[in-house]
């Protein structure tokens, strides 16, 4: 892994140059170009018992080019930082991330020909980092997740770059009135099932971004569909949603990448959501086990934590006789982890007992009935 101390070309242009408007022109376009190539993710079902009269789905966000939801994000943040005119031609963009943001703004940095830098935490899988550098990037590590961010803004002043501040800009950059975001897109795609508008839907927030998107999306449009946030054990998220503090803190980095932060995100929107659900981290990883029994996919641990509550809820409306439908989301997929959530001596080493967690999903889809 290559480390930037290197000052690259400090490049600060002349906005009214045509160059640069014709450089800025044609970047759009190829960012633009990318998504009419894209085709939709798909919106997966989870089977559960006929008898229930509940429908969970799962929006596969596994099947984007980059292989998570931050594709999504990566495009989006582009599109915000080029048409701000914050990124540049030749210069490089920088973020601090837990891994999933930086291979798929790796992948858009490459796509409009700008250099990038991924500043992350020492822990990060090495299958992210490989597919960082394999979509040319560079890999930047600190030792404490809390200095990411200013390690990543500190090398954006040293180089002249762009840093990209995924954790303040996802909420805004993304357009959660529509055009295609997430949620326009799970209701479009629920459109000829029995349940077309959801009871729930669950997912998880490592920027917040996700979650805002759907909630705002989900008031704007005057459905009556509640949004619940699950967050795993090494998050204040849950804390802070709770006793609405912004400064609230989590002091160990989340063992469920992508997901769970230790300070308030600018861009986790509190007031949207309906609902926080705490899921231990064991209960995250026996999810995401049972998923791939399910729908012979494996996925990432964030999958998992979205599920579990997901079940929970299915649980609660099968306790009080309701029918509906349920959407949670694949976050990415499980190949990224086969060295952690799907590794016996990972689970071993970090104390993580999933046993009584699968025991209990077994149980819930045989009966109806949720254990806790
Ligand atoms: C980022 C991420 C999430 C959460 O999405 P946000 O929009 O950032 O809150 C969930 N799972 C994975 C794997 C992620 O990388």
């Amino acid at each position: 892994m290559t480390t930037t101390d290197r000052p690259l070309a400090t490049v600060d242009v002349d906005r009214s140059d045509p160059a640069y408007r014709s450089w800025l022109k044609e970047a759009v376009r190829k960012v633009h170009a990318d998504a009419n190539r894209s085709a939709d993710t798909h919106l997966l079902r989870f089977p559960l018992p006929d008898s229930w009269g509940i429908d969970l789905y799962l929006k596969d966000e596994s099947t984007h080019p980059t292989g998570s939801l931050k594709h999504r994000l990566a495009r989006s943040l582009f599109l915000y930082g080029l048409c701000n005119g914050w990124i540049r031609p030749g210069a490089p963009v920088i973020e601090a991330s837990s891994g999933s943001t930086a291979v798929s703004e790796a992948y858009f940095a490459k796509l409009i020909g700008v250099p990038f830098i991924a500043v992350m935490p020492r822990t990060t899988s090495p299958e992210k980092c490989r597919l960082i550098e394999f979509h040319g990037g560079q890999c930047h590590f600190v030792d404490d997740s809390r200095t990411m961010y200013d390690e990543a803004a500190a090398l954006a002043a040293r180089t002249g770059g762009h840093y990209m501040d995924q954790f303040t800009y996802a909420e805004r950059a993304t357009d959660w009135r529509g055009n295609n975001n997430i949620a326009e897109s799970m209701y479009e795609q629920l459109k000829l099932e029995r349940y077309p508008e959801p009871a729930w839907i669950v997912a998880t927030a490592g920027t917040g971004g996700t979650s805002a998107t759907i909630a705002r999306y989900v008031h704007y449009m005057q459905f009556d569909t509640s949004v619940c946030v699950a967050d795993p054990e090494n998050s204040c998220f849950f804390d802070g949603w709770l006793r609405h503090d912004p400064d609230a803190t989590a002091d160990c980095g989340s063992r469920i990448e992508g997901i769970g932060r230790p300070r308030m995100e600018p861009s986790f929107v509190p007031g949207a959501i309906d609902r926080m659900m705490k899921v231990p981290d064991a209960a995250s990883v026996a999810a995401v086990r049972v998923l791939e029994n399910v729908i012979g996919r494996k996925a990432g641990g964030s999958t998992g934590t979205g599920l579990w509550s997901a079940l929970k809820i299915v649980g609660e409306m099968v306790a009080e006789g309701r029918t509906g439908s349920v959407v949670t989301l694949i976050c990415d997929p499980g190949e990224r982890y086969l060295d952690r959530y799907y590794s016996d001596e990972w689970l071993a080493g970090q104390g993580l007992d999933i046993a009584p967690y699968t025991a209990a999903i077994d149980r819930f889809l045989e009966t109806g009935v949720w254990p806790e």
